[in-house]
């Protein structure tokens, strides 16, 4: 079975599209994202426009801070805070990456929690680890709610990750952890990936390169999530899981594109949505 992210993105943004109207309706207030993009890196120009669609889309407002020839760090740093205290200003979202030179860690970090709709602050991901998660990374989320819309157990299963990053692996592992999985984590120093991924009910990829994970790699009966995205020398998208051979062997596997993609920006959605209510105090 493929299990296809746009149809449960797009139940996602139905969900959210309702939930902002009611939310104006008792309010008065449009849940409103601030959207800050450094530099003219097209493939951020891309996810921008898409993410502004998608708010476009749902009745989430946006206020554009685009600096296509950049912005030094400091002034970066005061704008945040200026859109910290905006009580109009719901989220904010940082286009990743930000210009050479930059200290990523310290702008996320000037960032407040309650508006970091990426949930990449640090308090945000100790909370997820805490066991009391707020904001959620919208990739892992996005990936949790394919996962539960196809009503795929957790509990008990064996589950690997491959790639460890801030934004995906490691939320994803501790999201998975919280659901009873036994998780492993693995990265690009593990010794033997495929001993890992051999036994694993559901294995999830992070990596960011083409067929890392080919279909000899992958459990039968298995669920397989790709969240990798690779553009090939025929400019065509690919996951990093070699989709042929995976998907003889697994019993679910999501496509890229059209997989775990389209979840990342609904669950930005998602998030927005919530960080209004909490900051507006609907309940
Ligand atoms: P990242 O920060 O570059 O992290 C990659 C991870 O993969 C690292 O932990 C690295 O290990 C590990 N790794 C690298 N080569 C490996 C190998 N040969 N075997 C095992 N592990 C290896 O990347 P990311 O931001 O997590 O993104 C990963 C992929 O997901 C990318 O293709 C990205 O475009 C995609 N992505 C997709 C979405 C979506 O919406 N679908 C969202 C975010 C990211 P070390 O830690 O040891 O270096």
């Amino acid at each position: 079975m493929v299990l296809n992210g746009k149809l449960v993105a797009a139940k996602v943004q139905d969900e959210v599209r309702t939930g902002v109207a009611q939310l104006r309706a008792a309010t008065g207030v449009t849940p409103t994202l601030a959207v800050i993009l450094l530099g003219d890196f097209p493939p951020s120009q891309v996810y921008i426009r898409n993410k502004k669609v998608a708010c476009a889309e749902v009745g989430i407002a946006t206020q554009d801070h685009l600096f296509p020839s950049g912005l030094s760090e400091a002034d970066l740093l005061k704008l945040i805070q200026r859109l910290n205290d905006d009580p109009a200003i719901h989220g904010i979202l940082l286009q990743l990456p930000l210009l050479p030179g930059m200290d990523e860690d310290r702008v996320v970090e000037a960032i407040a929690p309650k508006k970091d709709v990426d949930g990449f602050h640090p308090e945000n991901l100790g909370r997820l680890l805490a066991g009391s998660p707020t904001v959620v990374p919208c990739t892992p989320a996005g990936v949790l709610e394919i996962l539960d819309h196809y009503g795929i157990e957790l509990k008990g299963q064996e589950a690997v990750v491959i790639g460890r990053s801030r934004i995906v692996g490691k939320p994803l592992a501790h999201l998975l952890l919280a659901r009873h999985a036994t998780v492993t984590l693995c990265h690009s120093r593990t010794q033997d990936i495929a001993f890992h991924t051999r036994r694993a009910d559901l294995l999830a990829v992070a990596v960011g390169r083409a067929s890392v994970v080919t279909g000899d790699m992958v459990k039968e009966g298995s669920v397989v999530i790709d969240v990798g995205i690779n553009r090939g020398a025929d400019g065509k998208l690919t996951g990093d899981v070699e989709f042929a051979g995976a998907s003889a062997r697994a019993r679910a596997i999501t496509p890229v594109p059209g997989g775990v993609g389209p979840m990342t920006v609904a669950m930005l959605m998602k998030n927005t949505y919530l960080a209004a209510r909490r900051q507006l105090g609907a309940t």
